[in-house]
């Protein structure tokens, strides 16, 4: 493979969503010489695994900053899709029918009316419906739901398509994009980035963002990111079984303009394994069976599994690194990379162009963590 030695005004290490849409925001912000350096091929990992469910009500039981962030990126998304789609022609199927978070026992009911109390109180749009409101809404539903919550707000997309469409921006950006090309190492001196030694030779810069999502700590090894293994089942449901997202304390069902139905998920400590395992597979189809009975009659036409990017106190690691000047940290989304890539990109194209971090930013700042050293010797 040809050697890329050269320079950039910023090197973007990663091309999932979190990478493609930051380097994006930079050309779109002025930045000339944006590079983007991805191990793989673009987006082939956790951002393509993923549900693509933009929810941020459904599982919410406060007001913190987490969940701030959260909204303010979901309700991005209307302006992306619709910014995406004149830029490359791609429909990335922001689909705003909304989600239903199903109550399937007492305990599930106690824990819906608890949430639909503090978010009505907060002014925030959900609807709590009886079983037979939810069954009339998606008579897929099983006859045993308790009672459901309905979030208008809470939305999805196809993140799938959201990468193709993102990859297309950054490419008529002319942000220059290199795949199949691993980032070894950041080269700095006196705590300065200069530069990022690649399997294709040295790029220097003076800027560099880390978006290596779940290998983020082979790169950078404080704070440590670890892998969360995901499996996920899809089934093949023409006509599709439900328009809304179906949520419960267990699983989730999506449906797919196309007709596929994905059945989510499981959250294993299991390395870097990225396998399909029987139990996984089992306990998903357990936990959407709980949801719809009628999924049993379904196809399963394919089956995969992801990796998600988690920090230890699961939240996302974003911002300036205070050791090494010029890095900038945009990894450790964990459950919800797909949900804040847009604010994500906002935030840290403007930290780096402006120089001005955002106090949305604070909270989720590297140096929360232990002082080890951010970078091996
Ligand atoms: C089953 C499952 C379901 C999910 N559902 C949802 C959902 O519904 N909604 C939601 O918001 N989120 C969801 N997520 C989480 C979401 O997928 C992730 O948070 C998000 O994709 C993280 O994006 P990323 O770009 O950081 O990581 P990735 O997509 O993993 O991208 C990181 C990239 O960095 C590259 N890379 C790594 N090391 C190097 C290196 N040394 N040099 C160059 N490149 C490197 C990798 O090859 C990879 O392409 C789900 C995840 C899983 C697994």
């Amino acid at each position: 493979m040809a050697s890329i030695k050269g320079s950039a005004d910023v090197v973007v290490i990663g091309g999932g969503v979190i990478g493609l849409s930051i380097a994006r925001a930079l050309a779109r912000r002025g930045v000339q010489d944006v590079c983007l350096l991805e191990r793989g091929g673009l987006g082939a990992e956790a951002s393509s695994a993923a549900g693509g469910m933009l929810l941020p009500q459904v599982e919410a039981d406060g007001h913190d900053d987490f969940f701030a962030l959260a909204c303010r990126s979901r309700d991005l998304y209307p302006s992306l899709a619709a910014e995406l789609h004149d830029e490359t022609g791609v429909d990335v199927e922001l689909d705003t029918t909304g989600t239903l978070y199903l109550a399937l026992n007492e305990h599930d009911y106690e824990e819906i009316e608890q949430r639909y109390h503090w978010q009505t109180g907060a002014g925030l749009a959900v609807e709590l419906l009886t079983s037979a409101a939810a069954r009339e809404l998606e008579p897929c539903v099983s006859e045993s739901t308790f009672g459901a919550l309905r979030f208008p707000n809470d939305i999805q997309v196809e993140n799938r398509r959201l990468v193709t469409a993102l990859a297309n921006s950054v490419n008529a950006l002319g942000v220059k994009t290199f795949t199949e090309t691993t980032v070894e190492k950041l080269v700095t001196d006196a705590h300065r980035i200069t530069g990022v030694q690649t399997s294709r030779g040295e790029i220097s810069c003076r800027t560099a963002v880390l978006a290596a999502g779940t290998w983020s700590s082979f790169i950078c090894p404080n704070p440590t990111i670890t892998p969360v293994r995901g499996q996920m089942v899809c089934l093949e449901s023409k006509p599709q079984l439900t328009r809304h997202v179906l949520f419960s304390p267990r699983g989730y069902l999506v449906p797919r303009h196309d007709g596929r139905l994905l059945a989510g998920s499981t959250g294993e400590n299991a390395g870097f394994a990225k396998r399909v395992t029987a139990g996984g597979i089992a306990s998903i189809l357990r936990e959407a069976h709980e949801i719809s009975p009628a999924v049993a009659s379904l196809p399963i036409v394919d089956t995969w599994a992801g990796l998600r990017p988690r920090a230890a106190d699961g939240l996302p690691v974003l911002g300036p690194c205070g050791e090494i000047d010029g890095l900038f940290y945009a990894t450790g989304h964990y459950r919800n990379g797909i949900l804040l890539a847009p604010l994500t990109a906002e935030l840290i194209s403007e930290a780096i162009v402006a120089g001005t971090t955002s106090p949305l930013l604070a909270p989720f700042s590297p140096d929360r963590f232990s002082s080890q050293p951010v970078v091996s010797v």
